[in-house]
């Protein structure tokens, strides 16, 4: 089956109005299903086959909600920070309109690091690097793995925001020293096949989502995957015409 990876945002208990969220109890299970399955959870450099857990946007809740879990279960997973926000509350993400959001902090950060939980970039300022000039994306991408490498170091995966990349895109994460890269058609380590879970999954469609031969219900999983993706292109959009605006 080679290595496939599971794409997360926010592990809460409370209620959220994106759907890139899941409860605490929806992650114990989706973990529960993978150890009863004896399904191998590896980190990319690991050998053989298996599934790479990685976290997106490198948010508190990955240390309040998800850390607790993937210690009750032994297993390790990949969590990708955005160079310019971690320590800070921010409000880069539209989603949330009135509701700020916590990043990791570097304790929180060391602590897991310590553990056994790898850290990635996830660029700079999560701009669709698709659409940047390529000295840009170098930069994105060097810079915040600098950040990374300085304070604790072994910073070799990229998580592409927005699952938007391109040959222009797979080329700067090369020339910036990455071995592994998510986001993609699984054709190259640059280009990790990810299946993002939604807070409408369960057991079942996870199992779907990770098994070798699509099935019809698994075509419907990538229609929906596409829409929520649809979803966040517009806030992209929205925070473009929000910030041109604040700025004049
Ligand atoms: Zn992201």
């Amino acid at each position: 089956m080679g290595k496939k990876a599971l794409q997360f945002h926010r592990i809460t208990p409370d209620l959220q109005l994106c759907g890139t969220w899941n409860t605490p109890e929806q992650f114990d299970r989706f973990l529960n299903f993978l150890k009863e399955q004896k399904i191998p959870v590896l980190l990319p450099d690991q050998p053989g086959s298996g599934i790479i857990i990685t976290f997106d946007d490198g948010e508190c809740s990955i240390y309040d909600h998800a850390f607790p879990l993937l210690k009750k279960y032994g297993m390790r997973a990949v969590v990708f920070l955005i160079g310019a926000y971690i320590g800070k509350e921010n409000y880069w993400d539209i989603r949330l309109a009135s509701k700020q959001v916590r990043h990791l902090s570097w304790e929180q950060i060391h602590e897991m690091s310590d553990w056994g939980i790898e850290f990635g970039s996830h660029t700079m300022t999560h701009r669709n690097l698709t659409h940047l000039p390529f000295e840009i994306i170098k930069q994105e991408l060097i810079h915040s793995k600098e950040i990374i490498d300085t304070r604790i170091g072994g910073c070799r995966s990229v998580s592409y925001p927005f699952n938007r990349v391109n040959s222009k895109v797979l080329a700067a994460a090369r020339s910036a020293g990455y071995t592994y890269g998510f986001g993609g058609d699984g054709t190259d380590h640059l280009l990790i096949k990810k299946e993002a879970l939604y807070i409408t999954d369960t057991a079942k469609s996870l199992q779907i989502k990770i098994s070798e031969r699509p099935s019809s219900l698994y075509q419907y999983e990538r229609i929906k995957q596409k829409i929520i993706n649809m979803f966040t292109i517009s806030t992209m959009i929205l925070k473009g015409t929000t910030m041109r605006s604040s700025a004049t």
